[in-house]
């Protein structure tokens, strides 16, 4: 039954596919606090006001001296009496009409002053300055609310939090910030083959590299990594390690055992606990995806070689862990290079290559350049490349020829939008 059900599945486009897959994905949505030097990569929850102006009193840009501008000559220099000395932190005495306040970075503006003047436009004689007209009013002073006026929305809903972000809730007081909680992962890697590092490997075996690639991606997308199994091809084994990943976290992730041809413990499984969906996709590589959702919790079956794994967490499952975490903006990152390759696809499908992007030899733009092996099992091709390279389905790429690429800078962090 499950082999007719592979073999009748419709040709998607990728973003027909990813549409099908993000449709049944809902944000996970329940909110706490997070301690400020611990949000950086989570995703805000709720607007973030600014309840005060920052900054919060008028002061001085610069080190100098703060006049009324008034006070000083259209023409020619005035000197005027130093009344007092302000330094940041301190809180200033009115200006004495017809003097000068000297004052530092950061101090704030005496009331009556108007205007700072830079101290290497001045100069100091025996407790007065001397200053040289005209000035422009209001100059080196910054306005209360001049970043933030009070009452403005500084971070979004949605908003991945940066440093930058940061140092902005910072300067509005707040110590914490309300964030989704982490999207909880699972991992279940399938595959008699398959040996945990570090034991010694019998004829016929394998290092389970896929285990940790998942882990490291899903570390960097800022996910929790609630369950993880590696599981031989076996029915029950596959519906028991389904059935833990659905109560221990947001989203499974399945390694292995959905290919065409292969024992299908994988799909049967899914079908067993739930709801599944496999569609052909015109994409290399990963042509298959499986998907589905067990007890209530979506699950996406990605195969089992590494490359294609590879490629296709970054297409699929990236942009549904986005979502789940609750943030707008899904698509990856894009940017055109030109190509140091000559290339043909002869299929109707799109191809995404390991490839490295570089600034040009001739130091106009970026060029790129693709892995000289391509096959799913090349995994060391992904750890020379620093992008992907998008060539279009049927495509023919020429030396010089402008094509997209994905960079991994974007990719595989939280921070990038
Ligand atoms: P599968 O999708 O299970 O048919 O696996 C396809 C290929 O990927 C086979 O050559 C497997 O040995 C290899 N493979 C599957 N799972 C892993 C894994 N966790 N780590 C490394 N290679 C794997
Ligand atoms: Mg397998």
């Amino acid at each position: 039954m499950m082999r007719s059900m592979t073999h009748r599945a419709p040709l998607l486009s990728e973003s027909q596919a990813l549409r099908c897959l993000l449709d049944g994905i809902a944000p996970v949505g329940e909110r706490e606090q997070v301690d400020l030097p611990n949000a950086l990569a989570r995703v805000v929850s709720e607007p973030v006001m600014a309840q005060s102006d920052v900054p919060a009193f008028d002061n001085s840009a610069m080190d100098g001296y703060a006049v009324a501008c008034g006070d000083i000559a259209a023409h020619g220099e005035t000197r005027l009496a130093i009344s007092q000395r302000i330094t940041a932190g301190r809180q200033p005495t009115p200006l004495v009409p017809g003097t000068a306040a000297r004052i530092f970075t950061g101090a704030p503006l005496p009331p009556g002053a108007d205007t700072v003047v830079m101290q290497e436009n001045c100069r100091e004689e025996r407790g007065h300055v001397v200053i040289q007209g005209p000035l422009a009013k209001g100059g080196h002073v910054r306005k209360a609310g001049e970043d933030i006026a009070a009452g403005r929305c500084v971070l979004e809903q949605g908003t991945v939090i940066r440093p930058q972000e940061m140092g902005l809730a910072a300067s509005l007081g707040r110590a914490t910030l309300p964030v989704y909680r982490r999207v909880r992962v699972s991992i279940v890697v399938t595959g008699n083959e398959l040996v945990a590092p570090g034991a010694p490997l019998a004829p016929g075996q394998l290092y389970n590299s896929n285990r940790y690639t998942l882990s490291g991606l899903l570390s960097a997308l800022g996910c929790e990594l609630s369950y993880s199994r590696c599981i031989p091809d076996d029915l029950d084994a596959t519906r028991d390690a389904l059935a833990r990943a659905a109560r221990a976290s947001d989203f499974i992730l399945t390694s292995g055992g959905v290919s065409v041809g292969e024992e299908d413990y994988v799909k049967r499984a899914i079908a067993d606990l739930g709801a599944l969906h496999v569609h052909h996709i015109a994409i290399k590589p990963g042509k298959p995806l499986t998907y589905g959702t067990i007890h209530g919790t979506p699950l996406l079956g990605l195969p089992g070689n590494p490359v294609s794994l590879f490629v296709t967490f970054v297409i699929f499952a990236r942009p549904a862990i986005l979502k789940l975490q609750g943030r707008t903006e899904l698509a990856p990152a894009r940017l055109w290079a030109r190509a140091t390759f000559e290339r043909r696809n002869p299929i109707k499908r799109r191809e995404y290559l390991r490839a490295r992007l570089q600034e040009a030899q001739d130091g106009h733009g970026h060029e790129v350049s693709i892995h000289s092996r391509q096959g799913s099992a090349v995994l060391s091709s992904t750890a020379w490349a620093n992008c992907l390279a998008v060539i279009p389905e049927h495509g023919t790429v020429a030396p010089g020829q402008a094509i997209a690429v994905m960079p991994f800078s974007s990719l595989l962090s939280p921070l990038s939008d």
